[in-house]
């Protein structure tokens, strides 16, 4: 008989009933130490004080009203978004896939207010991941994803991640844009080095393309920069944020320049939900701590220092453990041992840590977790990288 949870998640026995900090609190009492923060969403935490009073003074006043209004709380955080980042314009969603779903869909306007509705293909790479909607499984296209629920919405050109001269050969006059995580997540935390993300930039340019970043994983503070291209010192045209921008609540959004998003236009795109007076009010305290520049270089501080431990839990070890990669505290653990067996004997250490591809264990812990919580991550990695070797 199926479950009355549609079973398309094969969950773990664990059942969580609080949180703080980097720390969540079992229905049976334990004490877990959060490196996944809800696929690194929890950014500032579990039950950070700022998100809390935010939500809840808010909660008292209004929850929703519709687009149809001027909702001065997604004003505020378009207007720090803005100041903040490249983009001229935001536009808010629930999701992550709901902004692949516009980032796609203001790619191609563009171009047919340009008058070249040809150009409407936009090129992807392996290993990649842009959500579940029909537009987010067709830009990742691997099998795992897209299998049985074809026709698919035509329009990408898969590649081999890396390679930009695969890049150049794709490009034809029907290519609108490139779609690229810098930092891929579900593909097992694998960086897109920064001379490549400044080639991809001058063919875009070269070619009179948009570049199109998905930031909703490595944005918002999880690389140490607010957001992560600003590592190689280029700039998108359009971007896809959402996780890390809510803090635990749902909230995406689009960000653009003035000229990409200059065919979005009153009735060409629209949402209920995004951009809501709760999401909005959320997301602002998220702004305000992590758009700082005392915040981020704590975040580079950490980073280090975690890195730097994992490297010797690494060399400590090699059968369980190949590399570490990664960026900030966006950090992957190449396995050895097969890497749901690592997640799994975590579970056993009270630790918890997220599976990706390429046999890959994510740390993506709270931007806000202490010196002491790296002591104890590291400390429960070794007892799990322990009881891997010993099984
Ligand atoms: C999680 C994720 C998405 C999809 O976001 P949802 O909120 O699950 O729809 C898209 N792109 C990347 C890089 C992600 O990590």
């Amino acid at each position: 008989m199926i479950p009355s949870v549609l079973p398309t998640y094969n969950r773990a026995p664990l059942e969580f009933v609080k949180g703080e900090g980097a720390w969540l609190t079992a229905a049976d009492g334990r004490r877990f130490l959060d490196l996944g923060s809800g696929i690194a969403v929890n950014a500032l935490g579990h039950a950070h004080p700022a998100l809390v009073e935010a939500l809840t003074s808010q909660a008292q006043n209004l929850w929703h009203v519709s687009n149809l209004y001027q909702i001065p709380q997604q004003q505020a955080l378009a207007d720090k978004l803005v100041e903040h980042t490249f983009a001229d314009t935001v536009f808010f969603t629930n999701s992550g896939t709901e902004a692949c779903e516009l980032a796609v869909k203001m790619a191609r306007k563009y171009f047919y207010d340009k008058g070249q509705p040809e150009r409407v293909e936009i090129i992807t790479f392996d290993g990649s991941f842009h959500g579940r909607s029909s537009a987010g499984i067709a830009a990742a296209g691997s099998e795992k994803m897209v299998k049985g629920f074809g026709p698919l919405l035509p329009g990408f050109v898969h590649l081999t991640f890396g390679d930009l001269d695969g890049v150049t050969n794709a490009i034809s006059e029907k290519t609108a844009a490139i779609l690229i995580e810098p930092v891929q997540g579900e593909g097992g935390i694998r960086p897109v080095p920064d001379a490549e993300l400044k080639a991809l930039r001058q063919i875009c340019d070269d070619n009179g393309l948009l570049l199109i970043l998905d930031e909703v994983q490595c944005g918002v503070g999880r690389t140490g920069k607010l957001f992560a291209h600003e590592w190689a010192g280029i700039t998108p045209d359009i971007m896809m944020v959402a996780k890390g921008i809510g803090g635990g609540f749902p909230l995406g959004a689009v960000l653009a320049t003035e000229d990409a998003a200059s065919g979005m236009t009153a009735g060409t795109h629209g949402s209920t939900y995004g951009g809501n007076p709760l999401g909005c009010a959320v997301g602002c305290a998220v702004m305000d701590h992590i758009a700082d520049d005392a915040f981020l270089a704590e975040v580079n501080r950490k980073a280090g220092l975690l890195r730097q431990k994992l490297e010797g839990l690494v060399a400590d070890h090699p059968e369980v453990f190949e590399e570490v990669r990664g960026a900030g505290l966006m950090l992957g653990l190449k396995c050895k041992a097969v890497n749901a067996d690592v997640v799994k004997a975590g579970y056993d250490n009270e630790l918890i840590t997220v599976p990706a591809a390429d046999n890959v264990i994510r740390l993506l812990p709270p931007l806000t977790l202490t010196d002491e919580d790296i002591a104890e991550a590291v400390s429960r990695l070794e007892k799990t990288a322990a009881q891997v070797e010993a099984a």
